[in-house]
């Protein structure tokens, strides 16, 4: 079995100071270099210097209209990420369909196409590639830096490493692949910490994921970082329904909660997720996919399921998180964001040496 790459969702005092900063100013949503100085523990010069090289480079820029009077009684003029120059490609393949998407470097979409692909090929590269360019030039002045290949490897049986050295080939640009449902929970991660910093509780997230495939990823806090490490499916999790599964066996739960009707699927996934739940002991739960959230009248029965079945006496919370159908592009960016975040400076140089893909 292949190990699922590592997403990093978030960096702390090891990473580059660019790094540092940028992913200050990306938690808060704005902040001045006075706050910045005073989160990271980075001096006011340093973080002074590094913050006119992204903004430079296009990676921040100053909103001198919200400024405010700092602490030192100098005006602390904000920052925040420069969504305009630069984009990231995400490309997400699926069973039946794939995505190609156009993200900022706050992560948001600016464009995105999808594709059938026929079911069991190899993804077209190629194609979508030339996907890529077609929506670039629907953003002319735009520069893209990275690029993110999103899929549920195993569920293809496909490995990521060669198909993510492909797209690099195609595409010229860094390329960084992620597991469906890791990207999924990084996605979640990011999304939901840039809103409520607060709940960037340290510990071991769990993300359980049904809508297309079910299974789970966890985030751990590892001190100086949070990974988004393992992905696990439970497409043939046992709940004991009398439910056929193609593999041989009844009642795995992919099959069941496909014929079950709502109230029991509810209660099924429920029931797994309590399970998962007393396996990891993480300190926070997060059930993210339709299966789950589809019908907010039975949010409350997947709750009591999952308080029924699992045994660990510390509750913890439980959550839920509603991504539209724009999850497939919003996780490929996520990833593809991972390089500019990494190292930003390193990533997005000043003759801006990326490529486009060839048309
Ligand atoms: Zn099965």
């Amino acid at each position: 079995m292949t190990r699922s790459p590592i997403i990093t969702v978030s960096r702390g005092r090891f990473s580059p100071t660019a790094a540092q900063v940028l992913e200050r100013v990306r938690a808060a949503g704005r902040a001045s270099r006075d706050e910045i100085a005073t989160a990271t523990g980075l001096s006011v010069a340093t973080v002074g210097r590094t913050a006119a090289l992204l903004i430079e480079r296009g990676v921040l820029r100053e909103r001198p209209d919200l400024a405010r009077t700092g602490v030192t009684g100098r005006p602390g003029i904000p920052l925040e990420i420069d969504p305009d120059r630069h984009v990231t490609i995400g490309v997400h393949v699926g069973r039946r369909i794939a995505t190609v998407a156009l993200g900022d470097l706050a992560g948001r979409i600016l464009a995105s196409r999808t594709v059938c692909r026929p079911s069991g090929a190899d993804p077209d590269l190629e194609q979508l590639s030339r996907v890529a360019a077609t929506l670039l030039g629907t953003l002319p002045g735009r520069n893209p830096l990275t690029a993110g290949l999103v899929a549920p490897w195993r569920d293809l049986g496909l490995l990521p490493g060669p198909q993510g050295a492909l797209l690099h080939e195609l595409t010229g640009l860094p390329v960084r692949t992620g597991d469906h449902i890791s990207a999924i929970a990084a996605a979640e991660f990011w999304h939901r910490h840039r809103r409520r910093p607060e709940r960037a509780a340290g510990g071991l997230t769990l993300y359980v994921y049904a809508r297309d495939t079910v299974g789970w990823s966890v985030a751990v806090d590892r001190g100086a970082q949070t990974d988004v490490t393992r992905a696990a499916s439970l497409t043939h999790f046992p709940t004991g329904s009398a439910v056929p599964c193609p593999c041989g066996r009844t009642g795995c739960l992919a099959a069941s909660i496909d014929v079950l009707d709502p109230a029991e699927r509810a209660r099924t996934l429920g029931a797994a997720a309590g399970t998962v739940r007393d396996m990891l002991s993480p300190d926070r739960v997060v059930l993210v996919g339709q299966a789950f959230t589809g019908d907010p009248r039975l949010l409350d029965v997947v709750v009591a399921a999952y308080d029924a079945h699992t045994a660990l006496e510390r509750p913890v919370p439980v959550s839920f998180t509603r991504f539209g159908s724009d999850i497939q592009a919003i996780s490929a960016c996520t990833v593809a964001l991972g390089p500019v975040l990494d190292d930003p400076l390193g990533c997005v140089t000043t003759d801006d040496a990326c490529h486009r893909p060839s048309a």
